[in-house]
């Protein structure tokens, strides 16, 4: 997705050890006209499978996904990353984080997820693969089905899409970076 990398090539900002920071239009502020074109591009990706559902993460898939829900006129349920004493029927899996090196668990309650469901799952960031293989657990406990993956950016020098390769659904990505470093971004072809 050219409008993407143009922007993360502009705004984005690379530190050794292979983190991307994308605060002014992703993480921290958000640029709506760039999401809803994010948006647009998932609609092409994911249009044509029979979900009823979009399925994200707190907080920075909640947008990305919003805008694909929105177009599809499709219910956006997101999982919660601390877990609320008032939830029902609620179902946990547990997340390691590497940037953070800790260990979270993320939520969801029953009543949005259940064995009539068909989602696509939607995040910002592709690296390790811990977060999405945590929503897909959570997923099968509830019974429902994933019938596939988008994120805005990947990071293909880590090994999340290897790890989500197993799962045989389709897994897409906007953006795929093979290299980060000090202040130099590289993009796969
Ligand atoms: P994973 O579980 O795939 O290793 O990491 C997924 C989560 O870590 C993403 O949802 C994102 O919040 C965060 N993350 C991983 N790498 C980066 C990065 O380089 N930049 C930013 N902004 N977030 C990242």
């Amino acid at each position: 997705m050219k409008l993407l990398k143009d922007r993360i090539l502009k705004d984005g900002k690379s530190f050794e050890g292979g983190i991307l920071k994308v605060d002014s239009f992703i993480n921290h502020q958000m640029d709506p006209i760039l999401m809803k074109s994010i948006g647009v591009e998932f609609v092409r990706r994911f249009g044509h499978l029979p979900i009823n559902k979009i399925v994200t993460i707190e907080a920075s898939g909640i947008a990305p996904a919003i805008m694909l829900g929105y177009l599809l006129e499709l219910p956006v349920v997101f999982i919660k990353k601390a877990v609320p004493k008032t939830m029902e029927n609620m179902l946990t899996a547990s997340v390691y984080s590497f940037t953070k090196d800790k260990t979270y668990d993320i939520c969801v309650s029953q009543d949005f997820l259940t064995p009539n469901d068909q989602v696509v799952f939607i995040d910002d960031f592709l690296a390790n693969g811990n977060a999405a293989m945590g929503v897909h657990q959570l997923i099968e406990k509830a019974g429902a089905s994933l019938l596939g993956m988008g994120f805005i950016i990947e990071k293909s020098f880590q090994k999340g899409h290897e790890l989500l390769r197993e799962l045989n659904i389709p897994i897409e990505s906007l953006a795929r970076i093979k290299f980060l470093g000090d202040n130099r971004i590289e993009f796969e072809e």
